[in-house]
């Protein structure tokens, strides 16, 4: 008979730590902390094939009855305490465990087991009635709302339990529920079963084994909810893996003053820093300190209040940080002032505590270099490199609450998940304001460029899932008072209605009315740390894409070892240049050609030269003129008789010059090499403008390494004869001055063809650059403008895994490149090949780089670092993989 349920606790456990798959990574460590001998309350998990069955439209499995019946029957010998007994009743706790940390986004049930009688026993065992009646009336809403479905009135609103305890505050004057006395709770047990009858039709469930089975079914169905649907799409956690459920003996944080339930990271998760980092609140159960209901207090305060707790929990969460070789995120809960463990997990962190940990921990000896690499996640980066407030310029708060997740966002505010979807599509940049969120918020927190919560803490809902995304975030800040009815927030007399602009500073917990100064991120000392490690192990070289000189040094200060690809065509857009490129594609010949050309060779010349300067001892890529001409000309009437003004024509004659340009298709028709088979005097120009600009740099003393990239090649014969024409202009620069350079003459592999012929192409070339936006386009059929139409649906539906436009599709795409490599260096061995594709700085396609023999990844500054670390990581798995 298949096994279904793996106990722990009371210096027993069935399973182990690496069983995540089975026993999702909450029932995993719950399993390992016992056998570690660390206290946790006794339980059992169900296994995640229970779960996977029950989607497959099987229903729970037969044998899971008999194996939870004497798992319980265990559990109860384990505690003393029967479940359902009438005298010190066992209660126990109902939670969801996947395979992988989805933080909130399934449901968890409390108190599971009172019933009229039982909340009796509860009363006399610890004679606390006010205690028993907190604990039912707490279960009973749970219950109503995740089993039985009881909604609330209003899409953001209140729980209609919730609204009920309110009212019964109302009544009795007091603005704590902590002060309600146990008649009070008990009558309030009775308002919410009266509402659960008249909303589901169904009465409450008396009988302990019933609720037991409701809510082990609520919580496996609760793997399919629309919101964990949303967050297992957006971190690629796979359907199939399903959740565990575990249940284990309730301890209680909520019992009386030496009772506390709190949340503790063994490092601050947000910066790194090492030392105990968490929240508590006392009298409390474990989801209040989740949900926010009221604002924690440090961790630190246990110390003076229940000094040997404190103690033991210090102790603790350094042996399982130890024992796990990682921070961790430690729930717990103190019962009369004895310490209790719930759950121990791999701590999720800012990208800047990512990369401190990593560090700090090699310095402590529990990691290696290579195992730090390797808990980099390269996509996380970004976050270090996140804007921050200009300090010289910065404006003064309007309120303060935690820095829950760093980072400086400014946007419009609005108050609802959905109202930031609305605006985002509209082309807004929004800050969600909320009184606090919730899993059903998610949507909205994913497209916000920034979270505010009133309430909260640095564990709350909002914290841990805006840290996860890499969103700014602030929490708590409780000066700030949401009306979502009239859709504005106040703090004292300052209003600020939906739409206003606000910054949020994430590091501080600052937020600011309108907009204020922002600066670019400076690397730490541990980042620096990090990517000289990086840099010794990987393989590949990172370039950048930059066409400014200003990018280029962006990207030398993040480590770009040359320019991989420079688009010469963003040169002529700036409003000085164009009118001499519209005089130019406007000329009627050659030498009408010519002569606007002349005035364009100044200004490129300029800008490689800053560019050669910034790149000083580096290779620097240049292309050659890549777009259709006619996407540099006037389109609407006005602007054509502007430049026909400009230009001294006729309006008629500029109008039909731009008709006599269209193209049904450009992307596919005279562009690229293309234009310099018919117009070879562009290339021309552009060429001598390069050697001028090499030459000039040489002069100063600049170390230069040009290579010239021929875009858009499909045959030979193009590259053939471009390479000709350019090496002829180039060099007889070069012998003008008397001066010896080297260069690369090479090009850019955008066609499915080029891939195919690529031996015969690489005949004329010194290099392969992969233009994997343009072949990603042609080996799809799949433009790259109008894909945004339908592919998210495809992405939504699952019908595709991922977007090919940022992720190398290997199968397709890669195929083809695979053979274009091949034939390419079956010709030419030392062929340098690299990627200068938006896909060189997504680690995936860096990795099929790496295991391509590319000599380098090119990709946009800020993402050079993150194609680092993506390419020590390849390198180290190619590694273990013994490639
Ligand atoms: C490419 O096609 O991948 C490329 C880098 O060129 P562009 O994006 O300029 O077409
Ligand atoms: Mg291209």
């Amino acid at each position: 008979m298949p096994r279904y349920t793996y106990r722990f606790g009371a210096g027993q456990a069935d399973g182990r730590s690496d069983q995540a798959l089975l026993l999702g990574g909450k029932g995993a460590n719950l399993a390992e902390m016992a056998s570690l001998d660390v206290p946790v309350p006794p339980g059992f998990t169900i296994t995640t094939e229970v779960c996977a069955q029950f989607h497959e439209a099987r229903g729970l499995p037969d044998a899971l009855r008999g194996q939870v019946t004497a798992a319980l029957e265990w559990m109860a010998e384990a505690t003393g305490r029967a479940f359902g007994g009438a005298d010190d009743p066992l209660l126990v706790s109902v939670r969801s465990g996947a395979p992988v940390s989805m933080p909130g986004m399934m449901d968890t049930i409390l108190d599971l087991g009172l019933n009229d009688a039982t909340v009796e026993g509860l009363a006399r065992s610890t004679g606390d009635p006010r205690f028993a009646y907190d604990c039912y009336r707490r279960f009973v809403a749970m219950y109503g709302e995740i089993v039985m479905g009881v909604k609330p009135d209003h899409d953001d609103g209140e729980s209609r339990f919730e609204e009920l305890l309110a009212a019964r505050l109302h009544a009795a004057r007091v603005d704590d529920e902590r002060e309600l006395d146990g008649a009070a709770l008990g009558a309030l047990v009775g308002e919410f079963k009266a509402e659960i009858l008249k909303r589901t039709g169904q009465p409450f469930p008396e009988d302990p084994v019933a609720q037991l089975w409701g809510a082990i079914e609520a919580v496996v169905r609760s793997w399919e909810n629309p919101r964990a649907e949303v967050y297992r799409r957006m971190n690629g956690i796979d359907r199939s893996l399903g959740t565990a459920v575990t249940i284990q003996a309730m301890v209680f944080g909520n019992r009386g003053p030496d009772s506390c339930s709190g949340v503790c990271f063994t490092r601050n998760p947000a910066t790194g820093e090492p030392g105990l980092y968490g929240e508590l609140l006392w009298r409390a159960q474990g989801e209040d300190v989740v949900a926010g209901v009221r604002t924690p207090e440090p961790v630190a305060s246990m110390q003076s209040r229940l000094p040997e707790a404190y103690g033991e929990l210090v102790e603790l969460c350094n042996r399982l940080e130890h024992h796990f070789a990682d921070m961790q995120d430690i729930e717990f809960t103190v019962e009369e002032g004895r310490l209790w463990m719930l759950q121990t997990r791999s701590g999720k962190r800012s990208g800047k505590a990512m990369v401190r940990v990593a560090v700090d921990m090699v310095g402590e000896g529990v990691l290696d270099r290579h195992e730090a690499i390797r808990r980099i996640d390269p996509d996380k980066l970004g976050e270090v490199m996140h804007s921050t407030l200009d300090p010289k310029n910065r404006p003064t708060p309007l309120t303060k609450g935690l820095p829950a997740s760093p980072g400086a966002a400014i946007g419009r505010v609005v108050f609802s998940a959905n109202q930031a979807e609305e605006w985002v599509k509209r082309g807004e940049t929004v800050i969600l304001v909320r009184t606090e969120t919730s899993p059903e918020d998610i949507h909205g927190m994913k497209v916000a460029a920034g979270i505010v919560t009133a309430r909260g803490g640095m564990t709350s809902h909002a914290a841990v899932v805006a840290r996860g995304m890499g969103r700014p975030c602030v929490t708590a800040a409780t000066d700030l008072k949401v009306d979502h009815a009239r859709e504005r927030f106040t703090v004292g007399k300052t209003v600020v209605a939906k739409g206003d602009v606000i910054t949020l500073d994430g590091s501080t917990g600052e937020v600011f009315v309108g907009p204020a100064t922002l600066v670019p991120a400076s690397m730490s000392a541990e980042f620096e740390t990090l990517m000289s490690w990086v840099d010794e192990v990987r393989r590949l070289r990172v370039r950048t894409n930059a066409d400014t000189p200003a990018d280029a040094r962006t990207a030398r200060a993040f480590g770009a070892e040359g320019i991989g690809l420079c688009r010469t065509e963003h040169m002529f857009f700036a409003p000085e240049r164009i009118l001499a490129v519209r005089e130019m594609i406007l000329a009627g010949d050659e030498a009408g050609r010519r002569a606007a050309l002349v005035k364009i060779l100044p200004m490129q010349r300029d800008d490689f030269l800053d560019i050669f300067r910034a790149m000083d001892g580096l290779p620097v890529t240049i292309r050659l003129l890549d777009p259709p001409l006619h996407e540099f000309l006037p389109q609407t009437s006005q602007d054509i008789a502007q430049v026909a003004a400009q230009l001294g024509r006729r309006p008629e004659e500029v109008a039909a010059a731009v008709a006599g340009l269209h193209e049904q298709n450009p992307m596919l028709g005279h562009r690229g090499c293309r234009l310099a088979m018919s117009y070879p005097e562009i290339y021309e120009t552009q060429t001598q403008a390069i050697a001028d600009a090499a030459l000039l740099a040489l002069a100063e003393g600049v170390t230069v390494l040009p290579e010239i990239m021929i875009p858009f090649v499909s045959t030979p014969a193009e590259l053939s004869l471009l390479r000709e024409h350019v090496r002829l202009v180039f060099d007889e620069r070069l012998a003008e001055a008397k001066v010896e350079l080297e260069y690369l003459i090479g090009t850019m592999i955008e066609l499915p063809r080029a891939c195919l012929v690529g031996d015969r192409i690489a005949e004329h070339a010194d290099f392969f650059s992969f233009g994997t936006n343009d072949l990603t386009q042609t080996v799809w059929g799949l433009s790259r403008d109008d894909s945004g139409r339908f592919l998210p649906t495809y992405l939504d539906n699952g019908w595709l895994e991922r977007d090919p436009f940022v992720s190398l599709d290997r199968a397709g795409v890669g195929a083809l490149i695979r053979i274009g490599v091949e034939k390419g260096r079956a010709r030419k061995t030392k062929l340098k090949v690299g990627i200068c594709g938006e896909h060189g700085g997504d680690p995936s396609s860096v990795e099929f780089c790496h295991v391509e023999g590319f000599d380098y990844v090119s990709c946009s500054p800020f993402r050079v670092p993150i194609a680092r670390v993506a390419a020590a990581r390849a390198a180290l798995r190619g590694e273990a993989r013994g490639k």
